[in-house]
């Protein structure tokens, strides 16, 4: 089995729905992806918090598997995110962003990690991203994940980054945005010549549209009947995907395939609850029972033999 390496975010997230609200709240990309990929394979993190960060959470993800040991501490706040949702909760409005003690990180990596077979470059500045990258001697599977705010700030760079990527993961409206097109199966052809070979394209309570070699594969997402926070779902539906990828320690169509619905079932709890609270107490066994209701979801060859 494989290890997954994550650069990304570690924040305290401020976050508006039409059903509630949290103030500083524990979140960001890596924490949301190394809480979901934890339960696949083991996760190495790297990220920074300033001194405002308690020990509880990183304690929590060290129990889960996850090697805290490129997680740094510097001087000064943590990464704050506020943003608010509306009725669709589809993308949120960004009120504020506050890099904080990312605005100049710029990580060692500690010198076991340089051997990742899997890197998930996640929501951050491309340059970090890269950087990462260049630290990883010889990656057999690299994703990335972005967001219109570096789309907006630092297009050059991130354009740069995807050069060396395997697969993009990306929100609908995003994968519009980088590509300027607004059919998403152009887009995802004139992303696909900026570099990575697959894309998998967040398109919210509608599911994931993957791109891979061998064509397109559909992954739904669960229709829930209580939805209260859709942040962190994109990066815990890759967490899913990489984390399993990195698990069976392959990439074929077939686990891209699987991994893509484990990457839906995984984003379905974290939706049910504000922050990372639909991911903690997660069993691997309720897991497995999600899974199941997915495939009975969109089961259609054996529809007769359904129960009610
Ligand atoms: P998602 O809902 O999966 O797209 O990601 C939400 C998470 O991304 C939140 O927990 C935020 O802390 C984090 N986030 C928001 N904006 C940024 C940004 N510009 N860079 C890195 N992480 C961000």
């Amino acid at each position: 089995m494989s290890r997954v390496l994550v650069v990304g975010s570690v924040a305290f997230d401020s976050v508006e729905t039409p059903f509630g609200q949290v103030e500083e709240a524990l979140g960001g990309s890596a924490l949301y992806f190394s809480n979901s990929a934890s339960h696949f394979a083991g996760v190495d993190l790297v990220a920074v918090v300033g001194e405002d960060f308690p020990e509880e959470p990183i304690e929590k993800l060290k129990a889960k598997g996850v090697d805290t040991s490129g997680l740094y501490r510097a001087e000064g706040e943590t990464f704050r995110w506020k943003g608010k949702y509306g009725y669709d909760l589809d993308d949120p409005d960004t009120l504020d962003t506050q890099l904080n003690v990312f605005g100049d990180f710029s990580p060692d990596l500690p010198d076991d990690y340089r051997d990742s077979e899997f890197v998930f470059l996640a929501n951050i500045a491309p340059e970090l991203q890269m950087e990462v990258l260049d630290q990883v001697d010889d990656p057999k599977f690299v994703a990335l994940d972005t967001m219109n705010f570096w789309i907006d700030s630092k297009r050059d760079e991130l354009v740069e980054a995807l050069e060396r990527v395997d697969m993009l993961v990306i929100n609908e409206s995003e994968a519009r945005q980088l590509a300027d097109d607004a059919n998403i199966v152009q887009a995802a052809d004139t992303i696909r010549e900026m570099g990575p070979q697959m894309l998998a394209i967040k398109r919210g309570e509608y599911g994931a549209l993957v791109f891979t070699p061998e064509g397109k594969f559909f992954a739904p997402a669960y229709p829930l009947e209580e939805v209260y926070d859709p942040t962190g779902a994109g990066d815990t539906f890759a967490g899913g995907l990489i984390g399993y990828l990195a698990g069976r320690g392959e990439v074929s169509e077939t686990r891209i395939r699987q991994a893509s619905v484990i990457g839906g079932v995984m984003a379905s709890f974290c939706v049910e609850e504000f922050s990372l609270g639909g991911l903690d107490g997660l069993t691997d066994e309720m897991i497995a029972r999600r899974f199941e209701k997915f495939e009975r979801l969109v089961d259609f060859k054996t529809i007769d033999t359904l129960e009610e």
